[in-house]
C-alpha cells in the first residue's frame, strides 16, 4: 500500500468514472461535434451562472488563454507572490501574453482590496506598464489550500471596475472552496470575468480544466485554446470523466477536509513540528523544528511507503485525495505519532 499525499492530482479513475469514459459519445471537439464536451462546457457554464465554457486540457493552459484574452504585451497583471500563474506556469505569462507580474505580499496567497489598488499603475503615467487584469487564486496552492472570504473579491471587483481592470480566478480548487465555505457557485460566476476549474485536481478526473467567461471575453478563447497547442479531437472521453466528477465526486470533498483537519490537529501537538498552517480544504503545510532535517523525514516516511512534498524553504506539504483511504488515513495518523 502506497500512501501517495504528495498531491490531489495522483487520484487514478474509479470505476463509475471508467464507465463512464468508456460509454462516452464523441465527435471531433475541434469542430465543435464532440457532444459530451458540449455537455460539459454547457453544464459548467449553467453551473456558475456564466455565458459560456471552453474545455482545456490543463489548468494552466486556461489559465494562460484568460491572461491572453485579458491583456494586450507590455501590459501588467497584479497577483500575489505566491500565484501559480507567476510560479508554477513555466513563466507563461511573459512567453504567452508578453505580460509582467506585479507582485502583491499577500497573506497564504490572498490579497486585499485596498493591495490591488495600490498596485495599480496610473494609466496616463506611459513610462510604466498599464495595468489590465488582477488574477486571484481560490483556493490557493502555495498558501496551503486556504480560501479567500468572498466579501473581500467583491471589493476587488470594485476596484477592478473603477479601473477599468478584468479580473480572473484560477480555480483550479474553487470547488474546494466552495464546498468548504458552503457557498454558491453563481457567487463566483457573478463576481469574476474569467474562471477556470480543474477537473483533475480533488474531483479525480484525469484531465481537463474548464474555461468560463462571458460571450464578448472568450469569442477569442477558441482561436487562443488553438495557438497554444489545446485543440484536442474524440475528448469527451475525457469530458465524460469531467462530467462525473461533477455529478458524483464535489460533495465528498468534506471528506477530504476532515482528514486533512485531522493530520493538521495531530501534527499541532507533535513536539518535533514547529508549525502547521491553519488548515481549511485538503492541503496542511508544516514545519519541523530547526533542529531537524526535512530528507530525513521525508525518507523515513518513504520508507514505510509515505509520499509527501517538499515545498522549499523549509515548507513540506501533504495533501489528501478521493484515493487516500480510511486504512491509509489512520496509518498515516499512526506514523507521524510514532516518529522519534
Ligand atoms: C494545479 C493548478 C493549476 C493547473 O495546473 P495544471 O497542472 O496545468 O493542470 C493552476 N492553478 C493552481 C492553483 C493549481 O494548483
Amino acid at each position: 500500500m502506497i500512501i501517495d499525499l504528495r498531491s490531489d492530482t495522483v487520484t487514478k479513475p474509479t470505476s463509475g468514472m471508467m464507465d463512464a469514459i468508456m460509454s462516452a459519445q464523441t465527435g471531433d471537439d475541434v469542430y465543435k461535434e464532440d457532444p459530451t464536451v458540449n455537455a460539459l462546457e454547457q453544464k459548467m457554464a449553467t453551473l456558475f451562472g456564466m455565458d459560456t465554457a471552453l474545455f482545456f486540457p490543463t489548468g494552466s493552459m486556461a489559465n494562460q488563454a484568460a491572461i491572453k484574452l485579458h491583456t494586450q504585451p507590455s501590459e501588467q497583471l497584479i497577483c500575489d507572490k505566491w500565484a501559480h500563474v507567476y510560479n508554477y506556469e513555466g513563466g507563461g505569462v511573459s512567453f504567452n501574453s508578453g505580460v509582467s507580474c506585479k507582485l502583491v505580499d499577500g497573506v497564504r496567497g490572498m490579497i486585499t482590496a485596498k493591495q490591488v489598488l495600490e498596485s495599480i499603475n496610473p494609466p496616463d503615467f506611459y513610462h510604466s506598464p498599464l495595468t489590465s487584469l488582477v488574477c486571484l487564486e481560490n483556493t490557493t496552492n502555495k498558501g496551503g489550500g486556504a480560501c479567500y472570504d468572498i466579501e473581500e473579491i467583491l471589493k476587488i471587483k470594485q476596484v477592478c471596475k473603477q479601473n477599468n481592470l478584468g479580473l480572473h480566478l484560477d480555480g483550479a480548487r474553487l470547488m474546494n472552496a466552495i464546498v468548504a465555505n458552503n457557498e454558491d457557485t453563481k457567487a463566483y460566476g457573478g463576481v469574476f470575468d474569467t474562471i477556470s476549474v480543474c477537473l483533475s485536481k480533488g474531483l479525480g478526473a484525469p484531465m481537463g480544466t474548464v474555461l468560463l467567461g462571458s460571450n464578448a471575453l472568450m469569442k477569442n478563447a477558441i482561436r487562443v485554446r488553438k495557438v497554444l497547442g489545446g485543440g484536442m479531437r474524440q475528448i469527451g472521453f475525457m469530458a465524460a470523466a469531467g462530467l462525473y466528477a461533477m455529478d458524483h465526486q464535489v460533495a465528498r470533498l468534506e471528506i477530504d477536509h476532515q482528514r486533512a483537519k485531522e493530520i493538521s490537529d495531530t501534527l499541532a501537538i507533535l513536539p518535533y513540528i514547529k508549525m502547521v498552517e491553519p488548515t481549511q480544504t485538503n492541503i496542511v503545510i508544516f514545519y519541523l523544528e530547526d533542529h531537524l532535517n526535512q530528507n530525513v523525514f521525508m525518507d523515513c516516511l518513504a520508507k514505510k511507503n509515505i509520499r509527501i512534498s517538499n515545498m522549499g524553504h523549509g515548507k513540506l506539504r501533504v495533501v489528501t485525495h478521493h484515493d487516500y483511504t480510511q486504512e491509509m488515513h489512520d496509518r498515516f495518523l499512526q506514523t507521524l505519532i510514532a516518529y522519534k
